[in-house]
């Protein structure tokens, strides 16, 4: 937990105005997500102040295990930008990613992720794996989690504990 601890501090030094405009907007996409039957995580891409893509976890709907929220948003902003690389990009979402999600953010040249709650099982971003401080991949990305937090982790603690009333 030191960990997160020191993930968490940064986050709050870090934060702008800007951060948290966009990561509520996430929140509104990873409660869509959640409403649709879906694990509740929504992601945000930013690109020169503005919004070029938007992702919300939907693997069910679409039958797609790569379906997840960042890769959806990554996708909708390589078209949106019209380059399959993201320079100079801030991604937001909701959940730290997982391995899969993390490898894409190294391929797209994201230059800043932001997080909000971690993910003690499968997060990649330091609290199972630490793909982006490896120091094997070709690119670094900045790395600041814990970004309304309380608020993302709720979200799933809600729907799983609905699921599991409904089963
Ligand atoms: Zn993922």
């Amino acid at each position: 937990m030191l960990l997160f601890e020191k993930v968490l501090m940064r986050a709050d030094e870090a934060m702008t105005d800007a951060d948290l405009l966009f990561m509520n907007q996430a929140l509104a996409l990873a409660r869509a997500a959640g409403e649709a039957g879906e694990v509740p995580v929504g992601a945000v891409l930013v690109h020169q102040g503005t919004v070029a893509g938007r992702g919300a976890n939907r693997p069910i709907a679409d039958r797609d295990p790569t379906a997840h929220a960042e890769i959806l948003a990554l996708r909708a902003a390589a078209r949106q930008l019209g380059n399959y690389r993201l320079p100079g990009c801030t991604l937001y979402v909701t959940l730290e990613p997982c391995i899969m999600c993390a490898g894409a953010i190294v391929h797209a040249r994201i230059e800043r992720l932001v997080y909000g709650a971690p993910d003690p099982k499968t997060g990649a971003a330091g609290s199972v794996f630490d793909i982006f401080a490896s120091g094997k991949v070709n690119h670094i990305v900045k790395v600041e989690g814990g970004l309304l937090a309380q608020e993302s982790a709720e979200l799933l603690r809600a729907f799983f504990r609905d699921r599991r009333v409904a089963n």
